[in-house]
């Protein structure tokens, strides 16, 4: 198998996994439809995420509007720095990812790290020419391009908005009201699914780099100094790791090292990246994902933002390529803190103290009756004065007179007219920001990942098959009813077993054209997991075939166990094997 991508595109277009959108008008790059299999398939993959991530938890769920007033994304700093850098070839026209056409034609790996002007310079030292029509890039200026879908929120343009480039702000923005829904405690998390939207200069392969996408993210808030995760239900979870010191020496050696001894030997510098990496393995191994073209790659520190203390991007590997589906940062109280000093919202949690704490604080309760007959209209703003400087400065007040400055003008004041004094204070807690902790999940690369890890061709009968091993939670149908013959009465028969199994909630195909040995083919290409055949002994015997995907085997199982059996297999709670009798072909 050499080309994933090229064999999968032609997989999904036949069989309505996935297409480029508008076709018919004209093609726009980064634009996927996802067809009635791929639909499917997606929901099955979200359903299953907030199954293991929301559910299993215990967290929230929210939905927020994908458009967003300009001032969200001033203070996010999306405005100013959300950008890639671009190359526009003077030849052809065609604008390039600047600092891929690097990584391309280098050995640099994440060259999205340098400046502009370094990668400009590396474009001209290593002659570097244009992806679509070979003319040299060297002397093109390489510029940032803001890759947010702008708009306008109303008529006129009073009111810019934009396409939200993530969900996470969503949740942040909202903060102060989702801390009182957690009944103002921490920790706490809150997690979104829905659209996302980056105007990626150079999209490709298909659903890796799109422009409209799907993300699952989870912002957990937590008191640094307060909360751990529960470490111990991953405590024993093997990860494979490739941590910046092995990317150093560049041989690509994974560490694969336990939860537990990733935290104790510091390879893993936060517990709560630890805990997520573990939950999170678990899960990629539950959905499909080979574990054998599977790592957590740390980020390098030129790679990771200033305010992120620790980040792993969780990568499967498509061909020969390692490709992020998930990114997991700490990211300390930024963006609470960016929300903060952009409203006048409190971004922050009362944590209250085990038992209250009393402290000294300086305080004065100046002589008025001195003051006021001395200094008139200025009292006022001396008394003033004093507050502030025994707030900032107590030791001022160990000398016979204080002197504090008001308007300009110096004022000596004896000690005794100012009532200094330290004054007991009982504080019962004090306000913490939270720090977040954020595992973003991309659907679509994790769809995308899915399908390429679980395509497999094989030769049954001496005809060569191609088949989606996919796991019967994310399987677009799950089991398919075929009638042998498209008459003699099994065609109403297999209609009603397969009515029956959609009353149970299954999602079931029916099938009648084409030879049986072809029906099979389609639903194997699409990852069903069971067929149901209705055949002349079944008008007989009340019995159908039942057939595995993966082992093509088939058994025969009584019409009125079906039921019981397929709510079994579904569960994982029975094997294929332990179902009714075995059929020999
Ligand atoms: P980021 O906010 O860039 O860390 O992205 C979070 C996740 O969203 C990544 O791990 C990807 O899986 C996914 N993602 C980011 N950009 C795209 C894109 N253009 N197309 C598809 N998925 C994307």
């Amino acid at each position: 198998m050499t080309d994933i991508h090229a064999t999968l595109t032609a997989l999904a277009k036949r069989r309505g996994l996935y297409f480029p959108s508008t076709d018919v008008y004209e093609s726009v790059a980064g634009l996927y439809t996802y067809g009635p299999q791929g639909t499917a398939l997606k929901q099955n993959l979200e359903a299953s995420w907030r199954d293991r991530f929301v559910r299993r938890e215990g967290h929230m769920e929210i939905e927020s509007p994908t458009v967003m007033p300009e001032s969200v994304f001033e203070a996010s700093g999306h405005l100013d720095s959300f950008a890639d850098m671009l190359v526009e070839c003077a030849a052809c026209g065609e604008s390039t990812r600047a600092d891929h056409v690097v990584e391309d034609a280098t050995d640099i790996e994440e060259a999205e790290s340098y400046s502009s002007e370094e990668i400009g310079a590396l474009i001209t030292d290593h002659d570097i020419t244009c992806p679509t029509c070979g003319e040299r890039l060297a002397g093109q200026a390489v510029t940032d391009f803001n890759l947010m879908f702008g708009t306008n929120i109303g008529p006129g343009s009073s009111s810019p908005g934009y396409l939200r480039p993530e969900t996470a702000q969503g949740i942040f923005v909202e903060f102060p009201q989702l801390a009182g829904y957690a009944r103002n405690q921490l920790p706490f998390a809150v997690a979104q699914t829905g659209k996302a939207y980056r105007n990626e200069i150079s999209p490709r392969q298909a659903l890796v780099r799109v422009r409209e996408f799907t993300q699952a993210e989870l912002e957990h808030f937590i008191d640094p100094e307060e909360d751990e995760p529960p470490i111990r239900d991953v405590a024993d979870v093997v990860l494979p790791l490739y941590p910046v010191e092995e990317q150093q020496h560049d041989d690509g050696t994974l560490r694969e090292l336990s939860v537990r001894k990733a935290i104790d030997t510091g390879v893993i510098g936060s517990t709560w990246i630890a805990y997520y990496l573990g939950v999170s393995k678990g899960w990629y191994d539950r959905i499909g994902i080979d574990m054998n073209r599977f790592r957590y790659r740390q980020h390098l520190p030129e790679e990771r933002a200033h305010y992120a203390a620790d980040c792993w991007d969780a990568e499967a590997k498509i061909d020969d390529e390692w490709i992020e589906i998930t990114g997991f940062a700490y990211r300390g109280d930024y963006d609470l803190q960016k929300h903060a000093n952009h409203t006048s919202k409190d971004y922050s949690i009362f944590r209250q103290f085990d038992t209250p704490r009393t402290v000294e604080q300086p305080r004065v309760d100046p002589d008025m009756s001195y003051l006021g007959p001395k200094y008139g209209n200025a009292a006022s703003d001396i008394a003033d004065a004093l507050s502030d400087l025994a707030a900032r400065t107590p030791d001022a007040f160990k000398a016979e007179s204080v002197t504090v400055t008001v308007n300009g003008q110096a004022y000596m004041i004896p000690r005794e007219k100012t009532g200094f004094a330290f004054e007991e204070v009982t504080d019962s807690g004090e306000q913490v920001r939270p720090h977040v902790v954020e595992p973003s999940f991309g659907i679509d690369r994790i769809v995308y990942s899915v399908l390429a890890h679980s395509y497999q061709e094989d030769v049954i009968d001496d005809d060569q098959r191609t088949r989606l091993e996919l796991p019967v939670e994310l399987a677009p149908t799950f089991v398919a009813v075929l009638p042998l013959m498209d008459r003699d009465g099994l065609d109403t028969y297999a209609q009603d077993v397969a009515d029956e199994l959609r009353a149970e909630g299954f999602s079931v195909a029916y099938d009648d054209s084409g030879s049986i040995g072809r029906r099979y083919r389609r639903q194997d290409e699409v990852g069903t997991p069971f067929c149901v055949t209705v055949d002349h002994d079944t008008l007989e015997d009340e019995t159908v075939t039942l057939r595995d995907r993966d082992s093509t085997a088939q058994r025969r199982v009584a019409v009125g166990e079906l039921n019981d059996v397929l709510t079994a297999l579904h569960a994982d709670e029975r094997t294929f094997d332990e179902t009714g009798t075995k059929v020999i072909t």
